[in-house]
C-alpha cells in the first residue's frame, strides 16, 4: 500500500510525523481487529468467557475494548446480533476517556452525537454515560440512519433518541446540550490500512473541501451547546487543515477555550498545540500505538453568541396512552424501571420517566427515528411485542425464553424455519448465552419465526 506522496509532504514537521516508520506501517499490511463489549449485556460474567473469537489484551484507553489475535465472521456470531459487542477500531475508543475526563458523570446529562452513523461513538457513550442522561444520536444521510437505528437497536438502552436532522435544524433547540460530539465526516487516510481503496479518493482538494464542511457543520450545532458546555471534534484524518487547523478556526470564531487531556506515556498518543491559538489536540498514529489514525480535540463553550435566549417549548400532545394500555404493556418491562408510555401511529414506546420533557421537546423540532424503546402494538388487548424490546435491557427477566445453540440461532438470525422444545404456546424470546436474538410465536404444530426480514443474515 502507498500513501499518497503528497499526504507525506503535507505531514512533513507535524509533531510526532515519522515518515519512514509511517510509511511502513501502511506497507506492512498488517491489519488490527478490536471490538468493544456492551457492559449493559455481559450478564455478570467476563468478555473472556463471553466471547468465542481469541482476544488479544485490553485496549489501554478502553474499559471493555479488546484487540483480537484475528478477525472471526461477525456475521456468524449470534452474540453480535444479540448486541454482545461493537466492532470499533481501537483509536476511537478514546472518546470514553474523553468523556470521563471533562464531563461530570454523576450529573444527568444531555448529549448530542451529532454525526452518529453507523453507531460506533453512540454505543460507547451509551455505556459510558448514566441511565439518567439522554444520549441524542444523530445522522443526517438518511439512508445511515437505518443502520443507525439498528445499532442502537441492539446495545438495548432506553435513554436514546436517534433522529435525522441537518446540524443547523439543532438551533430550534438553542443551549440545549451539556456535551456535544462532533465526530467529522473526513478525507479518511486515518483508515488506509483498513480500507485500501480510499487512498484513490484521497486528493488535496477533498480535504479542502471536508475542512469547509467540518467548519460549517460546528457552526451550525455551536449554538445548541449550553454556555459552559463541552464539546469534543474528532476526524479520522492526518490533514491538519481538518485537525488542528480547525481548531484554530474554532476557537478564533467562537467565544471556546481548548480542553486539555491527561495523557499516559506509554499510550504512545501525541499531544499537539494549534499554531495559532494552541489548541490541544491529540493524534494516534499507527506507527506509534496499536490503532488507526484519529485526531481528538475538546473545547468548553466560555459565554453566549447569543444575548438573547429562546428556549424550545414542547409542542402538540401524544397520542393517549389508556390506563388499560398501560396495564397490558406494564408485565413486559422489568420491575423497578420507571418508564414513560407513549403512542405513536398504534406503538406504544417506553422512555425513562425523567426523559419525558426533553422527547416532548425535541419532538417539536426535531425528525425523529426511534426514542426510547418500541415495545409493540396493542390488538384487543394484547401486546404484539415489537423486536426492539426482546433486545432492550428493561425487559422483564419473567418473559418465557427457549435456550438454543448455536446452529439454531443462525437459522434463526437467517430467518429460516426453526424447531424448538417447547411445550408452551404463544410469544417466546429465544435466547443464546444468555442473551435475547428475538421473538418466535409457538403455535401448535409449528413455530412462527418473527426476526425482522431486513435484519436477517443473508450470506450462507
Ligand atoms: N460517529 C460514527 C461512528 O463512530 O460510528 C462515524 C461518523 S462518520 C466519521 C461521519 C458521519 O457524518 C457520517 O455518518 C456521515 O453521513 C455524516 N455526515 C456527512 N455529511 C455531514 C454533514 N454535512 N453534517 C453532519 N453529518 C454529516
Amino acid at each position: 500500500m502507498q500513501v499518497p506522496p503528497s499526504l507525506i509532504n503535507s505531514l512533513a514537521g507535524l509533531k510526532g510525523f515519522n515518515e519512514e516508520a509511517f510509511k511502513r506501517v501502511h506497507s506492512s499490511g498488517r491489519q488490527v481487529t478490536s471490538i468493544r463489549f456492551n457492559p449493559a449485556k455481559l450478564n455478570g460474567g467476563s468478555a473472556a468467557t463471553l466471547f468465542d473469537g481469541n482476544l488479544d489484551g485490553k485496549i489501554p484507553w478502553s474499559s471493555n475494548g479488546y484487540y483480537l489475535t484475528s478477525r472471526p465472521s461477525f456475521t456468524l456470531d449470534p452474540l453480535f446480533h444479540a448486541g454482545a459487542y461493537y466492532v470499533q477500531e481501537a483509536s476511537s475508543m478514546f472518546l470514553e476517556e474523553a468523556i470521563k475526563q471533562m464531563a461530570d458523570l454523576t450529573k444527568p446529562l444531555r448529549i448530542l452525537d451529532l454525526c452518529a452513523a453507523p453507531g460506533g461513538k453512540s454505543t460507547l457513550i451509551q455505556s459510558v454515560i448514566s441511565e439518567k442522561s439522554l444520549l441524542v444520536s444523530n445522522e443526517v444521510i438518511k439512508t445511515r440512519v437505518n443502520v443507525l437505528t439498528e445499532n442502537i437497536t441492539r446495545w438495548g438502552g432506553s435513554n436514546v433518541i436517534v433522529t435525522n436532522n441537518y446540524p443547523k435544524d439543532f438551533q430550534r433547540m438553542p443551549e440545549f446540550f451539556d456535551l456535544v460530539i462532533v465526530d467529522a465526516p473526513c478525507s479518511g487516510s486515518g483508515l488506509f490500512r483498513k480500507d485500501p481503496k480510499a487512498i484513490n479518493e484521497w486528493s488535496e482538494q477533498q480535504v479542502e473541501q471536508c475542512s469547509r464542511r467540518q467548519q460549517s457543520i460546528l457552526a451550525d450545532i455551536l449554538p445548541a451547546l449550553k454556555e459552559g458546555g463541552l464539546l469534543i471534534y474528532s476526524t479520522c484524518s492526518f490533514s491538519k487543515e481538518e485537525n488542528e487547523e480547525i481548531c484554530d478556526w474554532f476557537i478564533k470564531n467562537y467565544r471556546l477555550s481548548s480542553v486539555s487531556y491527561q495523557i499516559r506515556p506509554e499510550w504512545n498518543i501525541i499531544e499537539t498545540v494549534s499554531p495559532e491559538k494552541n489548541a490541544y489536540g491529540y493524534r494516534f498514529y499507527p506507527d506509534k500505538l496499536k490503532g488507526e489514525g484519529f485526531f481528538i480535540a475538546a473545547f468548553k463553550k466560555e459565554k453566549l453568541d447569543n444575548e438573547f435566549r429562546k428556549e424550545a417549548t414542547a409542542k402538540g400532545g401524544s397520542e393517549k396512552v389508556t390506563s388499560k394500555e398501560i396495564e397490558v404493556a406494564k408485565p413486559w418491562l422489568k420491575s423497578g424501571g420507571d418508564f414513560f408510555l407513549i403512542k405513536h401511529n398504534e406503538e406504544l414506546f417506553a422512555i425513562p420517566i425523567h426523559l419525558e420533557k426533553d422527547l416532548m421537546v425535541i419532538r417539536s423540532v426535531l425528525y425523529i427515528k426511534k426514542a426510547g424503546v418500541k415495545l409493540g402494538t396493542i390488538i384487543r388487548d394484547e401486546l404484539i411485542p415489537a423486536h426492539e424490546l426482546a433486545l432492550s435491557t428493561i425487559i422483564s427477566p419473567f418473559i418465557p425464553a427457549i435456550v438454543i445453540d448455536k446452529e439454531t440461532a443462525l437459522q434463526y438470525l437467517r430467518r429460516q424455519e426453526i424447531k424448538v422444545d417447547s411445550d408452551s404456546k404463544g410469544w417466546a424470546l429465544l435466547s443464546h448465552r444468555q442473551l435475547n436474538l428475538g421473538w418466535i410465536k409457538a403455535l401448535t404444530n409449528r413455530v412462527n419465526n418473527y426476526y425482522p426480514k431486513s435484519w436477517r443474515i443473508l450470506n450462507k
